[in-house]
Parts: structure tokens; C-alpha cells; sequence
């Protein structure tokens, strides 16, 4: 009789498979296979340092061509990072972000987003050498973004890693600062380089004096901690010059530049580069 129940829970829990979870099996099989049909590919959106009045990073962004449409990296990547598979694409982010970003001309610095999954693997330290390495770029020009939740645990081995990695001269930077559970602790735990400003927090800036007074109050924490602040999700000409008056160092958004495909971010740097080039030489 046991058993007999047994099916019979099966049987309706298929019948009752919410398209949710059916379309997570189907995202979770494809992700498998996306390595090898070479559907992944990455986008580029740049980072525009204030003082500098250039492009000083960019970050790479993954994408996913599969069956005609481009899946977003907030669908998948968390089902990459359940099933392991994040490990072999996260690994491939970083070589491929590297190998693009050694065709730039001048020092831009290019930025990978790391999942806390990643630092599970020993390896994460000889993968980010040896990307470097194949790519033929100084670790000065690699940024590595984490989250707040890979502090969340206070895992000493990961403290461990981001140390080693900072003494290869890789930069850190605490992404979407803002929007995990106790971020000021965070600070006090690791050394950023940068603070990125979730863009949470820029949607109401011209609004709501609240936004306003905490993007103020990080940026000032930043100065006063030595780390640079970035501001990210800048779409208008307001936003930009709120955040410049309160002294960010760096914008990322919309009004400044999309992710864009490889090819028309090395264009966008070129003709950068061929703009302050004359200028250099003027002052010199
Ligand atoms: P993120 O690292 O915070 O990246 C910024 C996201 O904001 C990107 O979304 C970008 O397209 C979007 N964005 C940039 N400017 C604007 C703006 O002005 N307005 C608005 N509304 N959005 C803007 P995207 O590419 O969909 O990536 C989403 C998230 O997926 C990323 O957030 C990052 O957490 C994750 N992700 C992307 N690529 C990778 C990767 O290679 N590895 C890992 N582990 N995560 C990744
Ligand atoms: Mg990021
Ligand atoms: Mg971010
Ligand atoms: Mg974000």
C-alpha cells in the first residue's frame, strides 16, 4: 500500500510541475551544453572615471544565446551556481574577458563578476594567474567584483583568497554595496579598492532626499577609507551630476554607455584613445 501512495505522490507532484520549475530544468539542461555549442559570449560596458574624464574599466557582462533568444545573466547564473556549472563558466568568463582585454589600447582595467561559488574550488588563484598569464596582462589590470554575500559567512578562507589575490595586484571591489544585510560590517572585514553603489539607490536620487543623503554618506566612507566609490545605473544628465557633485569617482549606466559587443567597445575606446592622444602631446 506504501508504495502504491508512494507513485501516487509522484504522479501528481509531475501533474503539478509548475512551469517555474520546468523552465529551470530546461535552463539547467541547455546551461550544460552552452560551454561546448559556444553559446555564451560576453559583453562590455564601460566605467567613466570622473577625474580622468575617460573610460578606466570595464566590466564584463555574460550573455546567453540560446534556442533565438538572449537569456539574461540574473535567470541563469543562479541556477549555474546551484548545479556547480558556474565553476567551468565562470572560468571561461575570466580567460575570455582577459584575452579581449589585452586588444585595448592604453590601460584600461577590465572588471569579471565572481560568484561566492567560485571560491569553493581551491583553484580560483591559479585560475586568475594563469588567465592572466595566457593573456599576457599585468594583474593591475584585472578587477574582480564580489558580493556581499561572499562575507556574509566571515569564511576566513575566503578572506584568505581575496588577500592573496590583492597581493598579485588584482583589485577588488565590493559590488551592488548596499543591498546585502549588515554592508558597513563588510568594509571593516576586507580592504575594497572600490565600492560600487547599487543602482537601487540611483533611481530615486533626484527624488527622494533619503537616496541622496546615503549615496553621500557612502561616498564619504569610501574617501575616508581610501576606497574609490562608483556610481552604477547613471540613465540621466541629473543623476550624473549628483553623483559628480557628491564626488564619486566613477559612473557606469545607461546615459554613458550599454553593454556593448566586443568589437564596438574596442571601437568606442580607439577613438578615445586617438581624442587625448593630441592633448598628452599638447601639454608635454
Ligand atoms: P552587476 O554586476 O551589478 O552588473 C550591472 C548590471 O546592471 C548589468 O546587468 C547591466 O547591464 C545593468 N545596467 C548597467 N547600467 C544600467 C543602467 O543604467 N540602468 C539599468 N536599469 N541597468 C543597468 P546584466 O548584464 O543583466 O547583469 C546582471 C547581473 O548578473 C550582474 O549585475 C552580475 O551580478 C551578474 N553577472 C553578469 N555577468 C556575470 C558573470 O560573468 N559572472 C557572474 N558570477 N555574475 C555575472
Ligand atoms: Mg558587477
Ligand atoms: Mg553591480
Ligand atoms: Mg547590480
Amino acid at each position: 500500500k506504501a508504495k502504491s501512495e508512494g507513485r501516487s505522490t509522484y504522479h501528481f507532484f509531475e501533474a503539478g510541475m509548475d512551469a517555474d520549475l520546468q523552465s529551470r530544468r530546461s535552463i539547467e539542461a541547455g546551461l550544460r551544453l552552452a560551454l561546448q555549442r559556444a553559446e555564451l559570449r560576453l559583453v562590455f560596458q564601460p566605467l567613466l572615471g570622473l577625474g580622468e574624464n575617460r573610460v578606466t574599466c570595464v566590466e564584463a557582462l555574460l550573455r546567453w544565446d540560446h534556442e533565438g533568444r538572449t537569456i539574461s545573466p540574473v535567470e541563469f547564473i543562479p541556477i549555474a551556481e546551484e548545479t556547480g556549472l558556474i565553476a567551468p563558466i565562470g572560468e571561461w568568463v575570466l580567460r575570455e574577458a582577459c584575452k579581449i582585454a589585452a586588444t585595448w589600447p592604453g590601460d584600461v582595467r577590465v572588471a569579471v563578476n565572481l560568484s561566492p561559488v567560485q571560491f569553493k574550488s581551491r583553484d580560483l588563484l591559479s585560475i586568475v594567474k594563469s588567465a592572466l598569464q595566457e593573456a599576457r596582462i599585468p594583474a593591475t589590470r584585472l578587477e574582480l567584483e564580489i558580493t556581499e554575500s561572499l562575507l556574509l559567512a566571515e569564511n576566513d578562507t575566503n578572506l584568505k583568497v581575496l588577500h592573496d589575490l590583492r597581493a598579485m595586484g588584482v583589485r577588488i571591489s565590493m559590488d551592488d554595496f548596499g543591498t546585502g544585510y549588515s554592508s558597513l560590517s563588510y568594509l571593516r572585514s576586507f580592504p575594497f579598492d572600490k565600492i560600487k553603489i547599487d543602482r537601487s539607490f540611483m533611481r530615486d536620487l533626484t527624488s527622494r532626499s533619503d537616496s541622496q543623503a546615503i549615496i553621500r554618506a557612502v561616498i564619504g566612507l569610501g574617501q575616508s577609507l581610501g576606497m574609490s566609490t562608483a556610481a552604477e545605473g547613471v540613465e540621466t544628465e541629473e543623476q550624473l551630476e549628483m553623483v559628480r557633485a557628491l564626488g564619486a569617482s566613477e559612473v557606469q549606466g545607461f546615459l554613458f554607455s550599454p553593454p556593448l559587443p566586443p568589437a564596438a567597445l574596442a571601437s568606442l575606446l580607439h577613438t578615445e584613445a586617438a581624442k587625448q592622444q593630441p592633448e598628452r602631446k599638447k601639454a608635454s
